[in-house]
């Protein structure tokens, strides 16, 4: 077999896992940790045991074939990449870097069975790079939901017989309209123009919340921001360079890199905090000698969440009363990925009449996780359980969070566990107080 090329973009060295120093603060704000009590499902166990796949690498790099333990995949696969692990560590370790680098290192040395890699190989490859791909699995699963299809296979039981009955309620609803219509478009700032900006729109969200997208253009434009949404534009590459995908997440990085000329905006403007997170991290998928280094840092530092830019930006739009008992889900990748824990906050604490109360552990991932919640569905639903316990002791009617793939996660817990809850983006409870009288 040829010696594979090796992983590119950053790839860690000894003292990224040295700063590891096995104090075990860490360990409370893992939710697998929590769950398991099992110091291999641990943040601190995980390094151990990536520290020594890389001395492996490192020592005898004609031994990149050997294959990795099964042990091994297990434990790194049933890793959320929350990054709570990150906010709790005093010692600074950086574990995304780590946890990225060694799914990379997995998805290109451990022989997963031959229709698990065809699976992955096909949805972070091929699905996510192609709109066209996402618009026509959108139409069948429309097709599903609306003709009757989806009831008729919930009644009859086939798909607890198939195995899937969890794994199809988690299933987003596809829009009547996509989003992807709005791409080369511009919306007018109303009022006085405050800024010009770009909206990265995403991927899948296109086809499950066109509305949510529609509030952003709301929200942003009301507040006196010229709003682009680049043609080109394509998935930001989060999930591919989450699953270790690493040469697709970057294909995908260059394209976005061509198609949002930084020069013509303030900023570009994401609502979802796990893209957002790339965006900003686009640097670490090239290495300081490829010419894309420079440019993705710039990008990069023009990246911002929806909350963030509002709130520093002021919201200058006038704000009507929500008589609403409100909580807010923190979203790991804007609070561990991102470190933003105020933003949010404070846009809720702007609308009149908002009774704001926290929710108990906040900080723990509600089990989205990216398409966690599809490979491993168990996990995520007892994550998911247990969130919705802490939401029904707030007594809150809605639940606010800052990310798609949070708001898919907590609408499957109102619907799987009957709290009635309704649940929203911030901009959407934002864009609720600017239509209300
Ligand atoms: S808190 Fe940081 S230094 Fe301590 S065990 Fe966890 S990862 Fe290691
Ligand atoms: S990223 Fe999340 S699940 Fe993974 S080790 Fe850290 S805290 Fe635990």
């Amino acid at each position: 077999m040829p010696t594979p090329l090796p992983i590119p973009g950053f790839a860690p060295v000894y003292e990224d896992y040295a700063r590891c120093v096995h104090c075990g603060l860490c360990l409370n704000a893992c939710p697998t940790y929590r769950l398991w009590n099992l110091e291999a499902d641990s943040p601190r166990g995980r390094i151990h045991q990536m520290f020594h796949v890389f001395q492996n690498e490192a020592a005898t790099p004609e031994r990149l074939h050997t294959p990795l333990s099964d042990s091994f995949v297990e434990h790194i696969d049933k890793c959320l990449d929350c990054r709570a692990c990150e906010t709790a560590c005093p010692s600074g370790v950086e574990y995304w870097k780590l946890v990225e680098h060694a799914r990379a290192h997995i998805a290109r040395h451990y022989p997963r069975s031959w229709f698990g890699r065809a699976a992955r190989d096909y949805f972070f490859r091929d699905f996510l790079s192609a709109p066209h791909h996402i618009e026509d699995a959108a139409r069948l699963l429309r097709l599903y939901q609306r003709s009757g299809l989806q009831t008729i296979a919930r009644s009859i039981g086939i798909l607890k017989l198939l195995g899937l009955a969890e794994r199809e309620r988690l299933l987003p609803r596809i829009d009547e309209e996509f989003f992807f219509t709005s791409l080369g478009q511009t919306f007018p700032a109303v009022g006085p123009r405050r800024a010009r900006v770009a909206f990265f729109i995403g991927c899948i969200a296109n086809v499950t919340f066109s509305e949510l997208n529609q509030a952003t253009v709301r929200v942003l434009t009301a507040n006196g921001c010229e709003v682009v949404v680049p043609r080109e534009q394509v998935c930001c590459g989060a999930l591919s360079a989450h699953a270790g995908y690493r040469d697709a997440a970057r294909d995908l990085a260059r394209e976005n890199l061509a198609a949002l000329p930084l020069d013509d905006f303030d900023a570009i403007i994401t609502n979802a905090a796990g893209c957002g997170c790339t965006l900003k991290e686009y640097d670490h998928l090239f290495s300081t000698n490829e010419p894309e280094h420079a440019q993705a840092r710039a990008f990069a530092a023009k990246t911002r969440d929806v909350t963030e830019f509002l709130a520093a930006l002021g919201l200058s739009a006038k704000l009507n009363p929500l008589r609403h008992r409100v909580t807010y889900q923190d979203s790991c990748h804007l609070l561990h990925g991102q470190q933003i824990r105020e933003a949010p906050r404070a846009l809720l604490r702007a609308i009149p009449n908002l009774e704001f109360v926290e929710l108990p552990y906040t900080e723990i991932c509600c089990g989205s996780a990216g398409i966690y919640n599809v490979t491993q569905t168990e996990t995520a639903l007892e994550l998911l359980a247990e969130k919705m316990r802490h939401i029904q002791s707030t007594g809150a009617q809605t639940v606010v969070t800052a990310n798609p793939g949070c708001l898919l996660q907590l609408r499957a817990g109102v619907a799987l566990h009957h709290t009635h809850q309704n649940v929203l983006h911030v901009v959407e409870l934002l864009d609720r107080a600017l239509a209300s009288s």
